[in-house]
């Protein structure tokens, strides 16, 4: 998708602080952190959110899963981790490229 921010990101077209990357997939740091660690994890290929998983893309978000305790080990987080997708307008999706928040570094409360 030429016009998203994210496929810009995963593209390199767009500066990002990285935390891993593979020909799949990318994790970086949020630019706006609502918690001592925050960073997102998403597929180089366009998605547009969860909603949009099917049989034919879902092997990328299985692999995203599958990474996401060593990354999360990368980042520090030893002692715990909350995992979020926005999807949607009632979630606060803002960039339709479906990603994962990783958020932690400090005990996390639990709202909406
Ligand atoms: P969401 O609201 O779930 O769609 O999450 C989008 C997230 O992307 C927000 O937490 C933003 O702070 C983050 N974000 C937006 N632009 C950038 C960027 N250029 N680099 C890193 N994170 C970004
Ligand atoms: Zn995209």
């Amino acid at each position: 998708m030429s016009d998203c921010l994210f496929c810009k990101i995963a593209a390199g077209e767009i500066p990002s602080k990285k935390l891993y990357e593979d020909d799949k997939i990318l994790a970086f740091y949020d630019i706006s952190p609502i918690a001592p660690v925050h960073f997102l994890v998403i597929p180089k290929e366009h998605i547009q959110s969860v909603d949009m998983v099917n049989e034919e893309n879902s092997a990328v978000i299985a692999y995203i899963f599958q990474k996401i305790g060593e990354i999360a080990k990368e980042a520090g987080l030893t002692n715990g981790y909350r995992v979020i997708s926005n999807c949607g307008a009632d979630a606060g999706q803002t960039v339709p490229h479906i990603h994962f928040h990783v958020l932690g570094g400090k005990e996390l409360n639990w709202q909406v």
